[in-house]
């Protein structure tokens, strides 16, 4: 052949091939998301406001019974585990969300959180649309979760939600609403990551009334273990998901200021607060006394979903994982 025919065919087929190669790359899956985990969905369940001394710290666990006759042997339950920041209802699922202890008005939801929460750092890690992260909650005010003050991250790789009757200012709804709004954002959005609030058993608890308080437990017991067994079987979640069960504060120990009834200060029983751990990459039947953080949350579920939570103020909880 023709040497100087080789010399432009040469390059021009280099030249093709790498295109092709850079193509394939490019039409790939771009995200920066590492994968290092089987777990590909996270769900982080808050029930607000019971006391560890009615759930996982009554050793009869008779308000539980599904959390702990059906669920625990499939994961880790901790029984070391703290909100050692602010123990209001907007702060603890602040902390959940972002990592980071901070007190936020309480009551309506004027406040922010200052920083970009997990579902902020996902979404533009993974380059997926808002329908791949949720926020469901019982709570109106739960709204504020959803975006934050930082002013490169406001209004930004905000996930889709559903809090409250319609938003905010609209007030609280029934828990089984929001159970139906979950189960139907799960078959049909399929999110890799959701957080839900349950109101109760906290209403019951401010309004002073015991039986209902511990009703609040029973019910959110069962709606958490409803969510348990659908991802036992759905084939989008089955063996990809980590569930973690748990609550934005505890409230007051007996004897001290009126008990049961409130919550907001640094007392044992608003601390004290309730961790399961289920999913493909933690440890099975085991009870964990390790000190964990309600701030540890997110910083292990930045790790499970490979996406940087650089603000974060906990750690990856180790101990839940498999060796
Ligand atoms: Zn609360
Ligand atoms: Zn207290």
């Amino acid at each position: 052949m023709n040497k100087k025919i080789i010399y432009l065919w040469v390059p021009s087929i280099l030249f093709l091939l790498s295109g092709i190669l850079w193509n394939e790359v490019a039409g790939q899956d771009t995200s920066k998301v590492v994968k290092k985990h089987l777990t590909e969905r996270v769900i982080i369940l808050v029930i607000d406001g019971p006391r560890y001394s009615e759930t996982w710290g009554d050793k009869t666990h008779q308000y539980i019974p599904r959390m702990a006759n059906d669920m625990a042997k499939s994961g880790v339950v901790c029984t070391n585990f703290f909100n050692d920041g602010y123990t209001y209802t907007t702060s603890g699922h602040a902390a959940l969300c972002t990592g980071v202890r901070q007190e936020l008005e309480n009551s309506k939801g004027t406040d922010l959180p200052q920083q970009p929460s997990v579902f902020q750092h996902y979404l533009k890690q993974s380059g997926l649309p808002s329908s791949k992260a949720w926020l469901i909650t019982s709570k109106d005010k739960l709204f504020i979760l959803g975006n934050c003050n930082d002013t490169k991250w406001n209004n930004k790789f905000n996930p889709s939600s559903d809090c409250g009757k319609n938003g905010a200012l609209s007030g609280y709804r029934n828990d089984t609403i929001t159970f139906n709004r979950v189960m139907a954002v799960l078959k049909k959005d399929q999110p890799n990551l959701l957080l839900v609030n349950f109101k109760e058993p906290d209403g019951a608890g401010h309004a002073n009334n015991w039986p209902e308080y511990l009703q609040g437990i029973r019910v959110t017991d069962s709606l958490v273990w409803e969510v348990w067994k659908f991802i036992q079987v759905d084939p989008y979640y089955k063996d990809k998901t980590t569930l973690f069960i748990t609550n934005d504060h505890g409230r007051h120990i007996d004897g001290w200021k009126d008990g049961f009834v409130s919550h907001g200060d640094d007392c044992d029983g608003c601390r004290h607060i309730n961790l399961f751990a289920f999913g493909p990459d933690f440890k099975k039947d085991v009870i964990l006394d390790k000190y964990y953080l309600q701030v540890d949350v997110p910083s292990t579920t930045a790790e499970l979903l490979g996406f940087p939570l650089p603000l974060g103020q906990g750690k990856v909880m180790k101990k839940l994982f498999k060796e």
